[in-house]
């Protein structure tokens, strides 16, 4: 029996999403985006409690092993997909499954796929770790600029002090590709952290580091009541941080897309019970 079966869940111009049945019985969620990039979950569920996510709306149940990730991949090449890069962006921490994750990047370089990840940042010891290593990509999701900001929507996450703190002693550390490859996550919720005040502070703590800024637009998820924003509200979100001197990118039709975007992707305990999901 193989350790990870797929039941294809959905499909929109940009992406394709499978659901993800493991041996034991729990699900998580997988996605293609643009034919060549797959998004992979590591833990069925999440422990951070983000509100605007479905993934970890309730709680972990447990992490993925080394196989499960790699059987992801191999289950979505066995269906005729040729991947150029691989993203530990879906269901769960990546940083809270540190050892089957690390050996999931070491897997991913000798079989020559560009791998990244998307991290609420903690354990803090370990994303100084992550911020050295090789990789293809790491996104720090920070989604605020107060510290009260930071504990609503990333409620078990590292402390803003805490990240950038961290950032300020290792970016300077860091080489330039390390770099290249390392961005800010900022996902814009209708209502919620698109205020110019906390914009304002964001891109106070952000500017000095100079790393590039990912300015994400929500997708909704039916267990939240976060809303989208306005795309007119989105364009402002983004010319606030341009004008304040950041280097910023806004979501791909692939992110904007139902399949795609931050929390949105769900996972089920091995119980009958439905339990959770969420976005990058
Ligand atoms: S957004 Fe990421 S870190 Fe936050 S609850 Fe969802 S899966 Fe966990």
């Amino acid at each position: 029996m193989p350790d990870v079966t797929l039941h294809e869940v959905g499909k929109s111009t940009f992406n394709q999403r499978w659901l993800v049945e493991l041996r034991d019985g729990a699900r998580v969620e997988c996605v293609l985006y643009r034919a060549d990039t797959l998004c992979v979950s590591s833990q069925v569920g999440c422990a951070v409690g983000c509100p605007f996510c479905a993934s970890g709306a309730h709680g972990l149940a447990r992490p993925l092993t080394l196989a499960e990730l790699i059987g992801q991949v191999e289950a979505v090449r066995a269906l005729g997909h040729t991947l150029q890069r691989v993203t530990v962006s879906g269901v769960g921490e990546p940083l809270h499954n540190h050892a089957a994750v690390w050996s999931f990047f070491e897997h991913c370089r000798t079989e020559r796929v560009g791998v990244s990840l998307t991290t609420s940042g903690g354990p803090i010891a370990r994303l100084a770790e992550w911020l050295h290593a090789p990789h293809n990509g790491l996104t720090l999701s920070i989604h605020a600029g107060s510290e009260a900001m930071r504990a609503r929507v990333v409620p078990k996450g590292p402390s803003l002090h805490a990240l950038f703190e961290l950032l300020e002693r290792e970016v300077p550390r860091m080489t330039r590709r390390r770099k290249k490859k390392t961005a800010l996550a900022y996902l814009v919720c209708g209502g919620i952290n698109d205020r110019p005040d906390e914009l304002a502070a964001f891109a106070e703590r952000a500017r000095p580091l100079a790393l590039p800024v990912h300015l994400y637009a929500y997708n909704e998820v039916s267990n939240s009541d976060y809303q989208r924003v306005s795309r007119a509200e989105y364009e402002r979100c983004y010319r606030q941080l341009t004008d304040a001197g950041l280097l910023v990118r806004m979501s791909s039709q692939a992110r904007l897309e139902e399949n795609g975007g931050c929390g949105r992707l769900l996972a089920t305990r091995s119980e009958p019970r439905l339990f959770a999901l969420r976005l990058t």
